[in-house]
């Protein structure tokens, strides 16, 4: 399990402002929202509602909650969920030390003892017994029961739990329960439109204008294919890798083959096709 405790930002939006309509905060990391999503959190956060973040990997969840909670001033705890994470991953364990057993909280009763963001990343891959502790914590009674300490805590307003999944990765044995999904506000991302993603790229990748618009020309092409067996597409991660290796010299052509085309499949027939869409739209000196 990776949990990263990320330092809040200094600036407050306030209570009953929480909308938006605050200045951001001048160290938040740099989010390019996709429609009125920083509302929706803020007005979440407010509300002391638990947030579910829909989308394809790669298309900004991440960086979302990271600005919002920068934004929030409050810290942010993420967990990478896996399908080996169990319930006494996330709340804590007695740990034996020298002769006596201490108890070391895990990341989600850390993130309620402090009022702290809690990011759930890929929250469908972790074990069906983690549930059982999200379910109180996630409706309005806002607890976490410790059964091994026979603690029970209460979450302080500032605490919200947010978790994301990707659709596209489900089969439906892995879907999220309806019981779960109930109990959340839901938001769903996609790839940004060609204007963000553009910003993005210059901004991320450092980009210059002509290249942004080439390389979402590309992911545009790329995204319309849909007689190969991808899985996934090419995302606005995956893009701004291009562009970094752009601006570090490389040809454009090999950085789109290097960033893009081999990361979105292994076979030969697929690489053929995608490597044509890229010479179609970045042309054959690049
Ligand atoms: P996800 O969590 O959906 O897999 P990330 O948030 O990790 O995706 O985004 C991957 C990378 O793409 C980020 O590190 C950032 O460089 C860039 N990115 C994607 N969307 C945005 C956005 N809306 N604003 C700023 N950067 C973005």
């Amino acid at each position: 399990m990776q949990a990263h405790a990320h330092a809040a930002a200094s600036q407050t939006i306030g209570n009953s402002n929480a909308l938006g309509a605050a200045p951001v905060a001048g160290d938040a990391p740099f989010y390019a929202a996709q429609g009125s999503e920083c509302a929706l959190f803020a007005h979440c956060f407010d509300q002391q509602l638990p947030l579910l973040i829909k989308g394809p990997t790669g298309c900004g969840k991440t960086r979302f909650v990271e600005h919002m909670a920068a934004r929030l001033a409050r810290p942010l705890i993420t967990v990478s969920c896996h399908d080996d994470l169990s319930a006494a991953d996330l709340v804590g364990r007695h740990l034996i030390g020298q002769g006596n057993t201490v108890w070391a909280d895990g990341p989600l009763t850390r993130a309620v003892r402090e009022g702290a963001i809690l990011y759930l990343d890929e929250v469908v891959e972790a074990r069906k017994d983690t549930t059982v502790v999200l379910h109180p914590l996630a409706d309005d009674r806002r607890l976490l029961p410790i059964e091994r300490t026979g603690e029970l805590l209460k979450a302080p307003p500032e605490f919200m739990l947010v978790i994301s999944y990707n659709p596209g990765y489900q089969n439906l044995l892995k879907g999220l329960k309806p019981s779960t999904r109930q109990r959340f506000t839901a938001l769903a991302l996609d790839y940004p439109a060609p204007a963000v993603e553009r910003a993005i790229l210059e901004r991320e990748g450092h980009a210059s204008p002509a290249l942004a618009a080439r390389l979402v020309q590309l992911a545009q092409a790329l995204r319309r294919l849909t007689d190969h067996d991808l899985e996934e597409t090419a995302s606005t991660r995956l893009l701004v890798m291009a562009a970094r290796l752009v601006a570090s010299g490389l040809p454009l052509r090999e950085a789109c083959r290097a960033a893009v085309i081999e990361a979105l499949t292994d076979d030969t027939e697929t690489l053929l096709a995608l490597n044509e869409v890229v010479r179609a739209v970045v042309g054959d000196d690049n």
